[in-house]
């Protein structure tokens, strides 16, 4: 793709190294190409092996060379300056560019958090950080999310120190963080307090985030059994769930995805819909959620080796996790 706006930086990043950048109008993102993630890219488009996997991935568009820095120069107006080392970006779906309030969580998996390139000395330390935080033992650490407040409207980022500093018995309090039940404000003249449960002042109404995590535990049980299959081991890769926390837009997502008489939510049917996109009417719908792999800079595909067994592990928690929020929601409802 020709860019001709200079990218700016991807303002709801919520975990990984700062350096992802997005387009202007930040349908895009753009990330330095590390040869394995751009290696994987490829595999993925080329090997049918893969096929199961590419619902869940991020499309990719392709590589891009940031040729250079836009400047501001008196008299010559905006010039092209070349700066050093330019390496090769990736260009990939923003997954949450459809969103109006996303909410998003990024969960990295496995158990191993060293690929083969690693240093003695880096394997030790990542080992280290394995075992004192939740990955070694559940394959799973909440890298980081951001959730937004229905009082004000904006993100609230809950920063990696938090997932860090978690145990394995904390990641249920974790993801009910990232899930909580909505309920109206308590002065809202149309909804008196009853016996309401606790307000909070963040999350979704009962019945829509009901459906969200039923279809999202789908969607990862679908990601588990497409991973059987597929020999790779993976470092530091994570599962990016984002769902939309603007109450009207979420509440009818899922009355048209996710209710009886949806229409599901393949994304090339829905690519379809000209009629509503005509000019001036309202921006469509998203679905109500969306859950992709990303982060493939140290993935490795090894036929032959057997599925990575730690990243299993982490799917398998995720699962059980969701499991649990679903009870919990049912509960409340
Ligand atoms: P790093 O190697 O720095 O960890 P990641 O690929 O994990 O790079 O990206 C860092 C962060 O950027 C993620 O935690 C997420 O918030 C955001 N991000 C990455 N890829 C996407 C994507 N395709 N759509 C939306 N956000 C993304
Ligand atoms: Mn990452």
């Amino acid at each position: 793709p020709v860019i001709s706006t200079p990218p700016h930086a991807l303002t709801s990043q919520v975990g990984g190294h700062a350096g992802v950048l997005t387009t202007e109008d930040g349908s895009l993102l753009i990330k330095p190409a590390l040869p394995l993630e751009l290696t994987f890219y490829e595999s993925l488009q080329r090997d049918e092996a893969f096929a199961p996997l590419r619902p869940f991935i991020p499309k990719f568009l392709g590589t891009l060379k940031l040729e250079g820095e836009a400047k501001e120069t008196a008299g010559e107006g905006i010039t092209l300056e070349p700066v050093e080392g330019h390496k090769d970006s990736l260009v990939l779906e923003n997954l949450s560019f459809p969103y109006s309030k996303p909410n998003i969580l990024d969960i990295k998996l496995g158990t191993v958090l060293y690929d083969d390139s690693a240093s003695a000395e880096k394997v030790a330390r990542m080992v280290k950080t394995a075992q004192d935080t939740t990955s070694f033992e559940s394959g799973v650490r909440l890298t980081g999310f951001q959730v937004h407040d229905n009082t004000t409207g904006l993100p609230v980022n809950t920063p990696k120190a938090y997932g860090k500093s978690i145990k394995v018995a904390d990641l249920p309090d974790g993801i009910a963080r990232f899930f909580p039940i909505g309920v109206p404000s308590i002065s809202s003249p149309d909804s008196p307090p009853t016996d309401l449960p606790t307000p909070t002042n963040s999350g979704l109404p009962a019945h829509n985030l009901l459906p969200i995590l039923q279809s999202l535990r789908g969607d990862i049980a679908e990601i588990r059994e497409a991973f059987t299959s597929i020999h790779m081991r993976m470092v530091g890769a994570s599962l990016l769930i984002v769902y939309e926390a603007d109450w009207d837009l979420a509440d009818a997502g899922v009355k048209k995805y996710l209710s009886e008489d949806a229409e599901g939510m393949d994304e090339d049917e829905s690519e379809e819909e000209s009629e509503d996109e005509a000019e001036g009417a309202p921006k469509k719908i998203p679905p109500p959620y969306v859950v992709k792999l990303i982060d493939f800079a140290h993935t490795k595909i090894m036929p032959g080796k057997g599925p990575d067994e730690g990243v299993l592990r982490g799917i398998d928690t995720v699962l059980s996790l969701l499991d649990g929020r679903i009870a919990e929601v049912q509960e409340a409802m």
